[in-house]
């Protein structure tokens, strides 16, 4: 059962953000890609930010090297009361260098977290609405 003290903020999908969350509904992890040029670009972008060519979403793997992290010892939104504390770290994807994504850190103690630790992308349900997110979790190096 949630109540208004257990659901998270909510995403609030815009022209540029919609195809992230549609393609997260469906199960995959799609990111801003130029077409001409096949930079990759986190946040999105409606054109390239270096040869102005056109974006669209693709598929990402999803693996990745965690670059950074912050352990969340107190609630600051709702809605993940239960799992204080928790990690949310910053995760460089092998798509290309700089190319950053956020999420929670699952299946490992916070104590246990390292920068340079291998992860994987995973979507989960965001309670409170009809959103997925992804998280990540650690896997075992190639
Ligand atoms: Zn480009």
């Amino acid at each position: 059962m949630t109540d208004a003290h257990s659901i998270p903020p909510q995403p609030v999908p815009d022209p540029d953000t919609a195809p992230f969350w549609a393609a997260a509904a469906a199960g995959h992890l799609a990111l801003c890609r130029c077409q001409d040029c096949k930079l990759w670009m986190q946040p999105p972008l409606d054109r390239c930010r270096v040869c102005a060519g056109p974006t669209a979403f693709e598929d990402v793997t999803g693996y990745g090297t965690l670059y950074s992290f912050i352990v969340q010892h107190r609630a600051t939104v709702p809605g993940y009361l239960d799992d204080l504390p928790y990690t949310v770290g910053l995760v460089e994807l092998d798509e290309q260098s700089g190319l950053r994504l956020p999420g929670r850190l699952v299946g490992i103690d916070h104590g246990e977290v390292a920068c340079g630790m291998r992860v994987r992308a995973e979507l989960v349900d965001l309670p409170g609405g009809e959103f997925r997110v992804p998280v990540f979790r650690p896997v075992d190096p190639p």
